[in-house]
């Protein structure tokens, strides 16, 4: 079996990995909070994770994992925006439009991370959906003496879990002195958080022993992996933004709520997509949507293939470069399978060993993305670059007979202006004057077709930003 190797937070240190039970390997991601459209930073982790997941099930079987990811749909900027809507007239309860507001989040979520290739997780939990289970957890903590109830909240207390920031290393003090903590007369310490809080009337809210109230973020995630996964599970990841104090919050309340599971016993960290060597994000307003990207028509394939070039432990930027360089290789790629490649046949093939091993050594994507361009480079080998482009993510196989004869007829349109090309050639042979030929040669060029001028005639492809459109007047 394939030895995977992945980088622990908790540990800091690359380890291979052992599933609990191989037959039922759990991972855990933290989704996305549903309040607006998601920005290509929050695309990262899950591309990074949508091929981890691959690579899990091709090592364990398919149906041998046990994908989760959550939508976090408890939250201001949701009640926010439904507030908003209502006071412009919007018809409905407050709570119909905050479920208007997440229903529609969800929908340009899941669209848009399709266009990326990333396959939906088995469970996609949402948060309105587990509170009883939060309820019950909370309760659970403050019978065991790790959280309390003050003044309608429930907080935890940090100082009962004395391995609290173990997953960043840092003690309690270090943590309270770097911290932008929220002081409050009830807390016992600055650091505690909050597990439940109150509604006022016009918020929603649920009851609870400690009144009408809605949970923190924190226990939203340690529920619902704890219903989906269990008290012990292989992997938890997100963004290393979500190390502290979301996940050393969410570490505290489970391990404290079940002290005989190990919660869970890897921890992923994507690094930051960023703009400028600052993280993208929707508080600094340094941010574009997939769908921007999308709608200026980068195909998602392309934006894949970037976010793949990075390994993700390093953070990266996004630049049109990248994105132009992308579309052209993908391209290339279309083009080798048009001429050699044995769709059929690929059917048949699994990932390749180069491929896999990349993978399977802490993700290296990057590696994986190189082996892709080896197989490119060698014709017997395009039958299995058709199939590694599918296991990556890249062009699905069911695909690529479509995408193969949208680049035939963009070459059967280009067979008359290879004719005029080569009628240019014989007049300026008998003439000696080139012009006309440079002229044309050069108009095609600028619409997007590279031009061949060999002794047996004139060849003509379109290169990745060629554009029909553009020769209409030549
Ligand atoms: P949020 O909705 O902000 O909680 O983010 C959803 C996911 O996107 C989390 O896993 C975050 O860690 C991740 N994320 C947010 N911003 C970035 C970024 N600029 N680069 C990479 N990942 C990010
Ligand atoms: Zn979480």
């Amino acid at each position: 079996m394939v030895e995977i190797r992945l980088t622990n937070t908790k540990s800091r240190g690359k380890e291979i990995f052992r599933p609990i039970d191989p037959a039922r390997v759990g991972l855990y991601i933290c989704g996305p909070t549903v309040y607006d459209r998601a920005h290509l930073g929050n695309a990262r982790p899950v591309v990074v994770f949508d091929v981890l997941v691959r690579l899990l099930r091709h090592v364990y079987g398919a149906d041998h994992v046990t994908y989760v990811r959550n939508f976090t749909d408890v939250d201001d900027k949701i009640n926010a925006t439904a507030l908003a809507r209502q006071q412009a007239g919007a018809p409905g309860t407050l709570e119909d439009l905050i479920r208007e507001r997440t229903e529609e989040t969800i929908g340009w979520y899941h669209a848009d991370m399709d266009a990326l290739g990333a396959a939906r997780p088995d469970f996609e939990p949402r948060a309105t959906d587990y509170i009883g289970q939060m309820i019950e957890m909370i309760e659970v903590l403050i019978v065991r003496g790790h959280a309390y109830a003050a003044e309608g909240h429930v907080l935890f207390d940090v100082r009962s879990y004395p391995e609290y920031g173990r997953l960043s290393g840092r003690s309690v003090d270090d943590m309270i002195a770097g911290a932008r903590v929220e002081v409050a007369p009830f807390k016992r310490d600055p650091m505690d958080f909050v597990l439940w809080k109150p509604s006022d009337d016009g918020l929603p809210g649920w009851d609870s022993p400690w009144g009408r109230g809605r949970p923190g973020w924190h226990i939203e995630c340690s529920a619902m992996s704890y219903e989906l996964l269990g008290e012990s599970f292989d992997i938890h990841a997100g963004g290393i933004d979500l190390q502290f104090p979301h996940h050393e919050n969410e570490i505290a309340q489970s391990c404290c709520a079940h002290p005989h599971g190990q919660f869970a016993n890897v921890w992923l960290h994507n690094e930051m997509l960023q703009v400028e060597g600052k993280k993208m994000s929707k508080s600094l307003g340094n941010f574009f949507t997939v769908r921007d990207l999308l709608d200026q028509g980068i195909p998602g394939e392309v934006i894949r293939y970037v976010l793949m070039q990075t390994h993700y432990r390093s953070p990266m930027d996004w630049t049109e470069e990248k994105a132009v360089a992308a579309r052209s290789k993908l391209e290339d790629y279309v083009w080798m399978a048009e001429k050699y490649a044995d769709l059929a046949k690929a059917r048949m093939i699994g990932p390749h060993e180069a491929v896999v091993a990349a993978l399977a050594d802490d993700l290296n994507t990057h590696a994986a993305l190189m082996a892709l361009d080896r197989m490119a480079n060698q014709s017997d080998l395009v039958t299995d670059l058709v199939a590694n482009l599918d296991f990556l993510g890249l062009i699905k196989l069911d695909q690529m007979g479509a995408r193969i004869g949208e680049l035939r007829e963009k070459v059967a349109g280009l067979a008359s202006y290879a004719e005029k090309l080569q009628a240019l050639r014989d007049v300026a042979k008998q003439t000696k004057d080139f012009a006309p030929v440079d002229s044309f040669k050069e108009m095609l060029t600028n619409a997007g077709v590279a031009v061949q001028m060999g002794r047996e005639g004139v060849e003509l492809a379109p290169m990745a930003h060629f554009d029909a459109n553009e020769l209409k007047g030549l």
